[in-house]
């Protein structure tokens, strides 16, 4: 399979908010003297280039020609979809319109940047890149872009995942990745937990220090992020730039919307709008959505924190929960993160963007609506954004104001029937803790 020739419609640079952020990023420290860290350091976990674009001024990077090709084999650019069906369903004024990252052949939106992270890891020569993964989404990704690169994937997938759903690993398997459950008695902190709990359920944060661990073990391997990080949301903003693109034969968006784990896919469409908010050019209003049972843009605290429970990785200045947060099992697997991009924390503090926090229940019926009227079934985490576009109609409804909402569809959920399915016999729980460790003197 091929596509023809980059399709010129595929954007030939990513976007890079570090220069015009309002206020210059806090450095991230080294775990182990609390100074900023060498980028020495960072080259044995990264990608030699991937620590050069963490770090750049500048304000647009190429997309080398090779990861275009990429783009357009996997489905770049994805469609632009105007939600007639939901809009009328809600009697709304409001016109909707939503970037479909699910159209990717991987499903969701991280393949743009596993792509690009595998293309210059190979460049360098590096043999095998390792990485955690949560719900799944990540780890596709990141073996398909292994598999058209010629580079070897390993991933620590957290253990609840590995066993509730089955199907993600097979797809993995079948790009040829090598896949552990995580905790796994691979590394010493894997077993740290195990003795804890043989048991344990995992989550992102252990499976992040299991993959650093194990890169730390082989020369020729290097970590591979999914989120959080400055280079990788700089990746996905392809997205917001063909939305740009795209958006031109229709209207300006008053309102951009997506949900937040790390933050990847929001800053992947916000970004190349917020730079024309930041340029004085225009004004939208951004709206960033989180599930309450890891609200860490509504209620972390801005602090120097871990990007995982171990205590591996740089502290980075985030809004965060506290590295030691066990986030409880909610479906939407990709948004069960302590913690923030760093970026993204500056633009909330700046009140550039707001953020609202959903239960899983009415996340899970705003889905419900959405497959009915628009016909595809969104992932879980995904659904996050539904609700919170959906929340804002029906108040421009109320409002009897007309205005245009676009939103990411970051993702889609025909992996996620066993969310559904408990959802659909009434057998979800909404979680949402009273303190957080971060608050406790967890960091
Ligand atoms: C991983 C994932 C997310 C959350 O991660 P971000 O970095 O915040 O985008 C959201 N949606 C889908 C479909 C995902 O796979």
């Amino acid at each position: 399979m091929k596509a023809v020739l980059p399709d010129s419609r595929i954007p030939k640079r990513w976007y890079n908010i570090l220069p015009d952020l309002p206020e210059p990023l806090a450095p991230p420290l080294d775990p182990e003297t609390e100074e900023p860290i060498e980028p020495e350091k960072l080259r044995r976990i990264f990608a030699g280039e991937l620590v050069k674009q963490e770090m750049s001024s500048e304000r647009y990077i190429e997309i080398p020609k090779k990861v275009r090709k990429l783009y357009a084999k996997i489905g770049r650019p994805t469609p632009l979809f105007r939600a007639t069906h939901l809009e009328k369903a809600l009697g709304t004024p409001a016109r909707i319109y939503f970037k479909y990252e699910g159209a990717t052949v991987t499903g969701s939106h991280k393949i743009n940047t596993a792509l690009a992270q595998a293309y210059y890891a190979k460049e360098q020569g590096i043999e095998r890149l390792v990485t955690e993964t949560g719900a799944g989404q990540w780890g596709t990704a990141l073996s398909l872009a292994g598999a058209f690169l010629g580079l070897n994937v390993r991933v620590y997938m957290a253990r609840a995942s590995y066993q509730q759903k089955p199907y993600r690993k097979t797809i993995m398997r079948l790009y040829g990745a090598e896949i552990y459950p995580s905790p796994s008695d691979r590394t010493n902190v894997g077993r740290r937990f195990l003795r804890e709990d043989p048991n344990h359920p995992g989550g992102l944060g252990i499976a992040i220090s299991e993959a650093i661990e194990d890169v730390l073990r082989d020369e020729n391997a290097r970590y591979a992020l999914g989120s959080v990080l400055n280079h990788v949301l700089m990746h996905q903003t392809v997205i917001g730039l063909e939305a740009i693109d795209q958006m031109k034969e229709f209207e300006e968006p008053d309102i951009i919307i997506g949900c937040v784990g790390g933050g990847s896919n929001f800053a992947g469409l916000a970004y190349p709008f917020m730079k024309r908010k930041l340029e004085g050019k225009a004004d939208y209003e951004f709206i960033a959505v989180e599930p309450r049972a890891a609200p860490s843009m509504t209620r972390g605290v801005y602090a120097y924190d871990y990007g995982d429970s171990g205590g591996y990785t740089p502290k980075m200045k985030m809004h965060t929960l506290g590295h030691t947060y066990y986030v409880p099992p909610i479906h939407a697997g990709g948004l069960r993160y302590h913690g923030l991009a760093p970026t993204l924390s500056v633009l909330i503090n700046h009140g550039m963007v707001k953020p609202v926090a959903y239960h899983q229940n009415e996340v899970f019926q705003a889905a419900e609506l959405f497959a009915k009227t628009e016909g595809i079934i969104p992932a879980p985490e995904s659904a996050h954004a539904i609700k919170g576009v959906i929340e804002r109609a029906l108040k421009a409804k109320e409002e009897g104001r007309e205005e245009t909402i676009l939103f990411n569809l970051s993702g889609h959920g025909l992996l996620d029937l066993g969310g559904y399915e408990a959802f659909l016999d009434g057998k979800l729980d909404d979680y949402e803790p009273d303190v957080f460790p971060a608050m406790a003197g967890g960091l």
